[in-house]
């Protein structure tokens, strides 16, 4: 069982994790803290609470703890979002939490959806902040991934991807990377809704069955919020996501990998793309802080990695950079012994960008090698290019500067419009 974030000492160090690289991640993360819960006019949103602060929050107002258990029901199993929609609730007590409290969502500001059927959503936050979160339906079962960012913008710049190139502006709160979720849940209508008048659920969503954190942003450099917001995805009585079902993916933050895999226990993704200290210190500046054999580490103790819950490792095909025969090999030694899968992504080109990607045949050949070594490494088709929707693709303007653009008659600058 994870251990819900709230029941965590103050002063808890994990395993490899000393004080002053804890105090400079979470000093990190306070600086770019999202907007607080409340709204102007003093109405809390409930969305992103844990059960003890939304208890806390209803003794505040003289309400008993099991209302807590009433609202949690109705926010995260139901959907519901009015108030007045809470049918085990009296009518002067709904009254009453629509004065203090709203259930907030991300305002849909734009969706396009491509060829493919992969669909992007641009939402806009209180502050006028956005970020775009990414439905990947699976072409052949009834199923399938949202892709949710976890910050706008994202401090690593990462030679390759498109959300590196924006300026950064900051993390996202609780509220606002499971109200990602939610939202695309009632895009596609896709809560249990109770059958009067025997309250039997109806059947389970399918749709949106995983969770991918691999939008804009590094998830482990906000674990706070993306943890609270995960612990909040997988409790049983409301969305009710198994960790399986959830993975998570970081350029390396090795110190906060022990703890994701201590507290949460999700799946792990790791970007590793090059194999050479050389060459990943410029693909991925991150790496010059933890280096390859810190990340391997990180990974060989991760916990939960079986060969039915393996690590992936992502490895962006870039023409000339890092595709030989040699780096393959490289790569299915550095990761022997680890139960892992290798996801081999052709680069997937944004405006301005100045990798290629790999050749089919060198694709081919280097999955070949790691597949000879035991791995499993499937070439991803690329998902919602044509939208700039694939991995590495997503990127919103930052608030200040979509302000000086509003002539733009298109909520996605032009660059991004597919
Ligand atoms: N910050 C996290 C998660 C978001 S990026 C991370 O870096 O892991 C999600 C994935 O997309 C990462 O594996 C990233 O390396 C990959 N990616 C970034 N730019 C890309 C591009 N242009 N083409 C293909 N994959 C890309
Ligand atoms: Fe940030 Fe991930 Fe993009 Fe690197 S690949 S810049 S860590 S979002």
């Amino acid at each position: 069982m994870p251990v819900p974030v709230s029941e965590l000492a103050p002063d808890h160090v994990p395993a490899g994790l000393s004080e002053a690289e804890r105090a400079r991640i979470l000093a990190k993360a306070a600086l770019f803290a999202p907007p607080p819960g409340r709204l102007g006019d003093g109405r809390c949103d409930l969305v992103g609470l844990s059960r003890a602060e939304l208890v806390a929050e209803l003794a505040a107002i003289g309400e008993a703890p099991f209302r807590a258990k009433q609202l949690w029901h109705w926010i995260y199993r139901q959907g519901v979002t009015d108030f007045a929609r809470m049918s085990s609730i009296g009518k002067p007590l709904q009254a009453k939490l629509a004065r203090h409290f709203v259930i907030g969502r991300p305002e849909v500001a734009a969706r396009r959806t491509s060829a493919d059927a992969t669909d992007k959503f641009l939402f806009r936050f209180r502050d006028g902040q956005e970020v775009e979160t990414v439905y990947i339906p699976d072409p052949e079962e009834d199923r399938g991934a949202v892709c949710l960012s976890t910050q706008v913008g994202c401090t690593l710049s990462c030679r390759f991807c498109h959300t590196g190139t924006q300026a950064w502006a900051r993390n996202l709160g609780t509220a606002e990377i499971i109200g990602q979720f939610m939202a695309a849940r009632d895009a596609y209508g896709e809560w249990p809704r109770l059958q009067a008048p025997g309250r039997r659920e109806a059947e389970t969503p399918r749709l949106l069955s995983n969770v991918v954190l691999m939008g804009m942003g590094e998830p482990l450099y906000n674990y706070e919020n993306v943890a609270s917001a995960m612990l909040i995805a997988m409790d049983n009585e409301g969305i009710a996501l198994s960790r399986r079902r959830i993975t998570l993916s970081t350029s390396g933050v090795v110190p906060m990998m022990d703890r994701c895999g201590a507290e949460l226990g999700v799946n792990l993704a790791v970007s590793l793309h090059a194999v050479r200290d050389d060459l990943r210190d410029e693909l991925v500046p991150l790496n010059r802080k933890y280096p390859i054999a810190e990340l391997i580490a990180a990974c060989r103790r991760y916990p939960g990695a079986s060969n039915a819950r393996r690590i992936t490792f992502e490895y962006v095909m870039l023409k000339g950079v890092n595709d030989t025969e040699a780096d393959a090999s490289e790569l299915a030694r550095l990761i022997r012994g680890i139960p892992a899968k290798v996801n081999l992504i052709p680069f997937n080109p944004w405006p301005g960008s100045r990798f290629e990607p790999s050749s089919g045949n060198a694709m081919h050949h280097f999955a070949r090698i790691v597949m000879d070594a035991g791995f499993a490494a499937p070439i991803r088709t690329p998902r919602g290019r044509d939208i700039l929707a694939a991995c590495g693709q997503l990127r919103t303007e930052s608030r200040r500067a979509r302000q000086s653009a509003q002539s733009s008659p298109s909520p996605w600058p032009s660059s991004m419009s597919a």
